[in-house]
């Protein structure tokens, strides 16, 4: 190392004149005051993560919560014997999140932590799969004739297509259209069969912010196993969902309240106000996850059933997930996300007196505005145009078409987090307001003959 890096200047230093992002490592170290400036440096044009309203990851955490996080990197989450109380906390969250869905004995439940929805929902349908082969076998068919499908509204998220192209599953969607935004139940059972691992219904539609009606996917399939004697049951993918409602709707029935939903996901780092990444997989009774998915690691002298896909990671999360529980509680919880969504619905009430769009999402079932233009509006600009122009204020904000049988509709959506208080939301408003101001004096428009393109928007 050069010691007189300590004494330069850090952007008289060489390094500050060189490229920082390298493609093979340099032969010889640098400054670590250096190198921290120049990396943090690079990222510097990448936008304010508060102003970023495509996202339902968290952006913010109290100073204490990053401090408890910062120290506790190193734990490695998998080691239970070496950090029995990481593992007791790990415990501790499970019991609180079945406590929040409902349980109905938690002796019988069984869950973990993971590293975010997507290997939470892998982890479900897995269990659904190996659940379902041994019943068919039972039932004499014939694994071999055709693939095991999985049933799903087309307003599924990427990780259930990842995970029926990984473990080979057919994936069946129920179409949606402008009548059902959501998960059509009428239909749903028509596209069950003797090979289908189970349902996904989704509480808190990425796209949209909409709640399957897990309710009545219920009755369907209790009449259906009633009728088969057989034991479909229901997985509900609620990233968003299952951090919200059971705080600001804790009527509403969706979770294991209901006999045949046999598990949930969510993610922590959604409205469980937790950094990225963690999530967490729930099954109601051990009979719902097969024996061969359980490994088990050594614990206090004894071992401990584990079921994640992934090996080591840090325990950080699981442990900020565990200062929100202990430091907001129910109440706390329920006072974030009241505020957010009201926050939601006063942005949703703005955008619809601006007369030229359709509200699709007003921030009640999830905090989440989300619109199209008017059929008929007499505009030159579309939804692209307005993102780019927010833009100009920091404000980032995807435009995408819906998914398919609606990919001729394109939306845009806000994501209200709780770190985006009324103040923010007011200059959000007064921004979109002044940007439709501009873009109808303006005489070009960038986007006229582009086709439709999308940024981030599905996490
Ligand atoms: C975000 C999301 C996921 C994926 O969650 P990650 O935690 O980002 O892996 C899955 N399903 C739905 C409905 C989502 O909104």
């Amino acid at each position: 190392m050069n010691q007189e890096n300590t004494y330069q200047p850090i952007f008289g230093s060489t390094e500050a004149s060189e490229n920082v992002i390298l493609h093979k490592l340099r032969q010889h170290p640098v400054d670590a005051t250096l190198a921290y400036r120049l990396v943090k440096d690079q990222l510097i044009d990448e936008g304010n993560a508060r102003q970023n309203m495509a996202t339902f990851c968290q952006t913010y955490m109290e100073p204490e919560a990053q401090k408890l996080m910062a120290e506790t990197f190193e734990k490695n989450a998998i080691d239970k014997s070496e950090y029995p109380s990481t593992a007791a906390i790990e415990e501790a969250c499970v019991n609180i999140i079945g406590d929040l869905w409902n349980v109905p004995d938690s002796k019988k439940m069984i869950g973990t932590s993971t590293v975010g929805s997507s290997e939470a929902c892998m982890l479900g349908g897995m269990a659904m799969k190996f659940k379902w082969r041994k019943e068919a076998e039972a039932r004499g068919i014939d694994l071999n004739k055709q693939k095991p499908n999985l049933i799903i509204s087309s307003g599924y998220q990427v990780c259930w297509e990842k995970f029926c192209v990984y473990w080979d599953i057919e994936m069946r969607t129920v179409p949606m259209d402008d009548t059902h935004m959501s998960i059509d139940v009428d239909r749903v059972m028509d596209y069950v069969d003797e090979y289908t691992i189970g349902i996904v219904g989704i509480l808190g539609i990425t796209y949209t912010g909409k709640y399957d009606d897990i309710k009545a996917l219920n009755d369907k399939v209790e009449a259906f196993n009633q009728e088969t004697g057989r034991e479909l049951g229901i997985h509900v993918d609620g990233a968003s969902g299952a951090m919200f409602a059971p705080f600001v709707f804790p009527d509403l029935e969706w979770d294991f309240r209901l006999k045949n939903v046999v598990s949930i996901n969510t993610s922590g780092h959604k409205y469980g106000l937790v950094y990225p990444g963690v999530g967490w997989i729930l099954w109601r009774d051990r009979h719902f996850l097969p024996e061969e998915l359980i490994f088990n690691v050594s614990y206090l002298g004894g071992e401990m059933p584990t079921m994640a896909i992934n090996f080591s990671r840090s325990a950080s999360q699981i442990l900020g997930q565990y200062y929100n529980f202990y430091r907001y509680g129910f109440e706390g919880y329920r006072a974030i996300h009241l505020r957010t969504q009201k926050v939601a619905m006063k942005i949703a009430k703005a955008i619809e007196s601006f007369g030229i769009f359709e509200i699709y999402n007003d921030g009640e079932n999830l905090p989440i505005v989300c619109y199209r233009l008017k059929d008929n509006v007499d505009v030159k600009w579309n939804l692209y145009d307005l993102a780019d122009r927010l833009q100009m204020k920091g404000w980032q904000v995807p435009a995408y078409p819906l998914p398919e049988d609606l990919d001729n509709i394109e939306i845009q959506r806000f994501v209200c987090r709780g770190d985006f208080g009324m103040n923010m939301a007011d200059a959000l408003i007064e921004d979109i307001r002044t940007a439709i101001g501009e873009l109808d004096k303006a005489n070009v428009s960038m986007h006229a003959n582009e086709a439709p393109h999308s940024q981030g928007f599905t996490h």
